[in-house]
């Protein structure tokens, strides 16, 4: 296994326990879970931590941790701290470290935020999704359309000053007013960040099926672009700056755990159905409960691993990297890879100018707006 041990680690955590399964959800998240059962997952966690760091943890300091989900809010805070100090413990952190906590609205409230602030969580990512009463009913969120504004305003109490909200947008009958209108909503609560997302209904979901059935009526891909659109508008003139496909952030304030996964950083993902690329190698935890409790070792829970050929890291670094406003530079490629990205896709890369879907800019080279839309079939091309 090659390793750099200069490389800040990222570590991921996954809490799979939601209180109700949202109507489109697809993610490794369960609703019935009683007290026993989290405990037990959270001391087969702590089992996971401190037995996957014999391999991963010496000599790579960490500098961001996200707990993630599910709706890892929901877990008490001395929980939380017995997981968080099961990292402190084995993983040498950075000074700087950027520990994230993905909190609902409707499962935090007052003072607990403070206990968040106490035990290390030094970022949140709110899950507001909408403001509409009726969307976020129909999407099966717990929350009220109140219930985020009370996080925020709670969270900033306990001093949080590093705050993330999700949204969703191209919901089943919205129009480009009352998606323009949540995002003013959001934006007047002064998050640092903003994660936007278009809703892709998941087969097997409840939603899927109401627009499968003609329950619901999907919007067309041309106005789910035109809201998309106009979002990166709207934000720009607020003051965040579009980063990534599906987000924006204050200057100083993009997701530091998140980049790493767009510019092939080193993350260990730990819990049931995380993943990791490490050293080159790419690999998940069984998503089955059951085998991840009964592991006897870490190396048990692991179901698939790949180890990443030079090909695959050369694509993974394009098309990650693409996802990035910035784009890719083609000094630091040929630094990193020694090869000249040209004499390697020419060809592909030309097609793309042509029909503006990317952008080369000295030695940068970007989506453009049209590229945006048409991600897929950019990275398609680095495959
Ligand atoms: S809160 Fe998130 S993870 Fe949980 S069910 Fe809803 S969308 Fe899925």
């Amino acid at each position: 296994m090659t390793t750099n041990k200069d490389k800040p680690l990222g570590i991921y955590i996954h809490i799979p326990f939601c209180l109700q399964k949202c109507r489109y959800c697809d993610f490794l998240s369960f609703a019935a879970w009683s007290t026993d059962s989290v405990t037990a997952y959270a001391e087969k966690l702590i089992g996971e931590i401190s037995g996957r760091s014999r391999a991963y943890g010496a000599g790579h300091h960490v500098d961001t941790i996200y707990l993630g989900g599910g709706t890892p809010s929901l877990l008490p805070a001395n929980m939380l701290d017995d997981i968080l100090d099961a990292v402190y413990a084995r993983y040498p952190m950075a000074g700087d470290v950027e520990v994230t906590l993905e909190a609902n609205p409707g499962t935090v409230f007052g003072g607990v935020f403070q206990e968040f602030r106490d035990i290390g969580i030094n970022r949140l990512s709110v899950g507001a999704q909408s403001f509409s009463a009726d969307m976020l009913k129909y999407l099966g969120r717990i929350h009220l359309a109140d219930d985020t504004a009370d996080t925020v305003r709670d969270a900033r109490k306990a001093g949080f000053d590093n705050i993330s909200l999700d949204l969703m947008f191209g919901l089943p009958g919205e129009t480009l007013a009352e998606w323009l209108r949540d995002l003013d909503t959001a934006i007047n609560l002064g998050p640092e960040h903003l994660s936007f997302y278009s809703l892709t209904p998941e087969e097997g979901t409840p939603v899927f099926d109401d627009i499968i059935n003609g329950r619901v009526s999907d919007i067309s891909e041309i106005d789910d672009r035109l809201m998309y659109h106009r979002a990166i508008e709207r934000l720009a003139k607020a003051g965040y700056a579009h980063y990534e496909i599906s987000n924006a952030a204050k200057p100083g304030f993009a997701s530091r755990h998140n980049m790493k996964y767009w510019s092939l950083g080193d993350y260990l993902g730990l819990g049931l159905g995380a993943h990791s690329y490490f050293g080159g190698r790419r690999f998940g935890n069984t998503e089955n409960m059951a085998d991840y409790i009964s592991a006897a070792a870490p190396e048990e829970m692991t179901a698939w691993e790949h180890v990443n050929t030079a090909s695959d890291d050369i694509s993974e670094y394009i098309f990650l990297g693409l996802r990035r406003t910035e784009g890719i530079d083609l000094r630091t490629f040929g630094r990193v890879f020694g090869r000249d990205f040209w004499d390697m896709y020419k060809e592909e890369t030309d097609g793309l100018i042509e029909r503006g879907l990317l952008a080369h800019e000295g030695e940068i080279l970007k989506l453009t707006p049209l590229g945006l839309d048409l991600s897929n079939r950019v990275f398609m091309e680095y495959v």
